[in-house]
């Protein structure tokens, strides 16, 4: 009797890991918000080994501190805009600030992050043939014409503005795993995340969901930029955690939306977390930035046909749960 063969594959080393028990993933941007509790997930399961690459620009070692030590856990100082040479079977490719105040503080070094980064990742991904997801952003979108956008939408965006180091390096980024996935049959995985909110966001990150909290627990007025029309809308981060699994782990290599489809003006978000955490808190209207998108809300048919993923955690719910965090490491109880 013969034993059955395994299935072709471009990479005669992926051949040899199919039989093996383990999986060894690798997640860089695992020390900052979204990856710190990727790799608390990944690592529920015994059978993946986890190796976290960071240079810590955003992220921090305490958001991994629980693992630090496990046999299955190791931690990596490195920029992605280096080579990198490890021997892995996933690649979750979440390095770059995502934080507007910190992508726009060093633009050159954040274009550098997502060209040269993915660049490097999509290289080791080629030469150990593992699969490789990469998390792109609602920001390909740009300020969009249309609205809800869907995936097939090619975006409104300003190719030489403040933001473009980002949204631009996100969309060079895509181009990237799409040239690799067509010349040389590399497994890709796009996700264009929704503004994603949840326990360890930098305090002080610039984003709206935590300049909020922060500015209500420290009994601060909330600063809504003008003005405050404008709509987001808030995915809590377990959710996203989810999607970003699903979609490394079905056969479609997207782009696909993960993001929340509740849709909330700046205002109607500063009121909501005025009435939960401090109802004599004052709103005041600040300047805002360039380019900001007036309007973004993800059409997710595309997730949940192809995934079978829909957000679960509403916004007033999701945010008691980033309350208690900030309020823990602000050290203000809850009066
Ligand atoms: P974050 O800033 O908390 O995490 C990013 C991590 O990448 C940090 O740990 C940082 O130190 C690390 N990093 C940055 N540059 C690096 C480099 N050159 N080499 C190695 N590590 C580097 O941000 P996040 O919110 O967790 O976002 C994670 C990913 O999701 C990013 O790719 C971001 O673009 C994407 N995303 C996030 C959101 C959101 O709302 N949070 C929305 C859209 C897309
Ligand atoms: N690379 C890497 N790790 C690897 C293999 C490649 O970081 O295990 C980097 C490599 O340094 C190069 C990039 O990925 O800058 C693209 O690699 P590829 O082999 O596709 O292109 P080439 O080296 O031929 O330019
Ligand atoms: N924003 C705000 N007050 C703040 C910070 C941000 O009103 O203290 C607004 C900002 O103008 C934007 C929205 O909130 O319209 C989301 O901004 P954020 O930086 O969180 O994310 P992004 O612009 O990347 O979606």
């Amino acid at each position: 009797q013969s034993t059955p063969k395994p299935p072709p594959s471009p990479s005669p080393l992926r051949n040899a890991k199919f039989f093996q028990a383990n999986m060894r993933i690798l997640v860089t941007g695992g020390a900052g918000f979204i990856g710190s509790h990727l790799v608390d997930k990944l690592m529920e399961n015994e059978k993946n080994e986890v190796i976290v690459a960071d240079n810590y620009f955003t992220g921090s070692k305490d958001n991994l501190k629980k693992w630090i030590g496990h046999p299955r856990f190791e931690l990596i100082r490195h920029d992605v805009t280096e080579p990198l040479l490890i021997e892995v079977d996933q690649i979750y490719h979440l390095a770059c600030p995502a934080s507007p105040i910190f992508y726009k503080h060093n633009p050159v070094k954040t274009i550098k992050t997502n060209v040269i980064g993915t660049l490097n990742m999509l290289g080791l991904a080629k030469r150990v043939g593992a699969r490789i997801l990469l998390t792109s952003t609602s920001e390909v979108y740009g300020d969009p014409l249309i609205h809800p956008q869907t995936e097939s939408y090619w975006g409104n965006v300003n190719p030489i503005g403040v933001r473009s180091c980002y949204d631009e390096g996100k969309r060079v980024a895509e181009t990237l795993m799409f040239d690799y996935h067509r010349q040389h049959g590399i497994e890709i995985r796009i996700a264009r995340i929704f503004n994603t909110y949840g326990p360890r966001m930098n305090i002080d990150d610039g984003r709206v969901v935590s300049n909020f909290i922060a500015q209500a627990i420290r009994n601060d007025p909330l600063t809504v930029q003008a003005p405050g029309t404008q709509t987001r809308s808030f995915c809590y981060v377990s959710d996203m955690v989810d999607g970003l699994i699903r979609l490394m782990q079905g056969d479609n290599t997207g782009p696909i939306n993960i993001g929340n489809p509740g849709e909330f003006t700046m205002l109607e978000l500063a009121e909501n977390v005025k009435e939960l955490i401090n109802p004599k808190l004052e709103i005041i209207m600040v300047e805002n930035t360039p380019d900001d998108p007036r309007q973004r809300k993800p059409d997710i048919s595309k997730a949940k046909e192809l995934l079978g993923w829909e957000p679960k955690v509403k916004l007033r719910d999701g945010l008691p749960l980033m309350e208690d965090d900030f309020r823990a490491r602000l050290g203000v109880l809850k009066s």
